[in-house]
């Protein structure tokens, strides 16, 4: 067995730290971080694009993907060294997911050669896209979408309302989950459709999430020409492409979540030091908890990716978007109980200490929802992992 990196994987991380020394944008090295955005135009600051389309003119944007793609076609081993080395900078690839962690693996595998096209500018961020699935009746019960498209001659004229559409208010591009043949059985009357977001008809209106950031919005669509060309995937196939956006979306995420969770937990330590509550035992063991879920999370994410890597499923990824999230809002929770009677102040003029703890702990509920709620994934595990019945 061999526990030492080989020297390509040395020199693949030489070469990394070297890019991030040289490029890494100042705003980041200060610790930029979304709570200061709440212009919802300002979502994706001109310098985050920038910092994105550097990563991908130098390879360094997905670099497993082969070089024409922006990448430089290394291993699973050294996709992991680079999703460690940026996580334990505190680095982020871009300020908006969905184009090349959703789109471009899922146009690959499903869009034609025109729509392949797309794919460059969706992992550059040139192209900023949303994805458009939940709606006010259909989130968990993503099957229920009721969003119509009717087929006329060369194109499609879509009616209907997406919701929590991250991104909407600043995207060109939307990948859009429509019902096409409403006498089918629900899954199986879905396509994708490319909608264009300045496409007359569509009104876009931003929500704000309960911590004051926006982030996402309500999409309308009334009468929406959409070509027919834009149809990703063939007519009424679009429930297959469902389920792989998901798995790309999480695939590789719990790096970043591991190591976001590790960070939130050293925050903890400061936020009680400066609170004066180091010494308390009831906080001191509940942050030593903490820690000890984050080590056994980190270890069991290495699990998975060893056997993601030979090439087999890793159940255990499964088990880690929710067991993060719901770990992470613990601990942001915690971080509230030692922030004491400044817990409510969300103003950082008056509770600079506190004021990312209280923020966080408002978004610590995003990820629990997101993608995928707590108790989907947990269905999920029951039936898909373990085997149990469905009830
Ligand atoms: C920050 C954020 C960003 C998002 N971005 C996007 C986006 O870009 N595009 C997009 O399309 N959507 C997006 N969403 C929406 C997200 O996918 C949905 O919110 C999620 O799928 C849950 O759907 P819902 O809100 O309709 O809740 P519901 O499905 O109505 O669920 C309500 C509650 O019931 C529970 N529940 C539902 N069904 C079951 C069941 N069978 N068994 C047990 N419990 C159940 C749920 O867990 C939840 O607690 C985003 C959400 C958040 C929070």
């Amino acid at each position: 067995m061999q526990l030492a990196w080989s020297p390509e994987d040395e020199e693949f991380r030489t070469d990394l730290i070297a890019f991030l020394d040289e490029h890494t944008p100042e705003q980041m090295l200060v610790g930029f971080d979304f709570q200061d955005v709440d212009d919802e135009r300002e979502l994706v600051p001109q310098w985050l694009r920038d910092w994105q389309a550097t990563l991908f003119d130098h390879g360094w944007m997905i670099p497993g993907y082969p070089s024409e793609r922006g990448g430089r076609n290394c291993t699973p081993v050294q996709t992991l060294i680079y999703l460690e080395t940026l996580a334990s900078r505190r680095l982020i690839r871009s300020g908006h997911f969905p184009g090349y962690a959703i789109v471009a693996p899922s146009l690959l595998e499903y869009g034609n050669e025109e729509q392949q096209k797309l794919v460059p500018a969706a992992i550059r961020g040139d192209t900023i896209w949303c994805i458009g699935m939940s709606e006010p009746n259909a989130g968990s019960d993503l099957a229920g979408l009721q969003t119509r498209a009717e087929v006329r001659d060369d194109h499609f004229v879509v009616n209907g309302q997406k919701v929590w559409t991250s991104y909407a208010m600043i995207a060109q591009k939307c990948f859009c989950y429509v019902r096409t043949d409403p006498t089918l059985p629900k899954h199986k009357g879905i396509s994708l459709l490319i909608i264009d977001v300045d496409t007359p008809g569509i009104d876009i209106r931003p929500l704000r999430h309960i911590s004051g950031t926006a982030g996402f919005a309500e999409v309308f669509f009334t009468d929406v020409i959409v070509p027919r060309e834009n149809l990703v995937g063939g007519l009424n196939g679009g429930w297959a492409i469902t389920q792989g956006s998901l798995a790309h979306e999480r695939a590789g995420l719990w790096v970043e979540g591991v190591a976001r969770f590790e960070q939130t937990i050293e925050g903890l330590v400061t936020l009680a030091r400066q609170q004066g509550r180091a010494g308390d035992p009831i906080i001191r063991r509940k942050i030593a908890s903490a820690y000890e879920l984050a080590a056994s999370l980190r270890a069991l994410g290495y699990k998975g990716f060893a056997s993601f890597a030979q090439g087999s499923s890793a159940p255990e990824h499964s088990y880690m978007k929710m067991a993060m999230s719901e770990a992470s809002k613990a601990a942001f929770e915690l971080g509230m109980e030692i922030s004491g009677s400044l817990a409510p102040v969300t103003d950082p003029v008056f509770a600079a200490s506190t004021n990312r703890f209280v923020h966080g702990f408002f978004m610590s509920f995003a990820n629990t929802i997101a993608g995928g709620s707590s108790e989907i994934q947990r269905n999920i595990i029951a039936q898909r992992v373990l085997g149990l019945p469905r009830r």
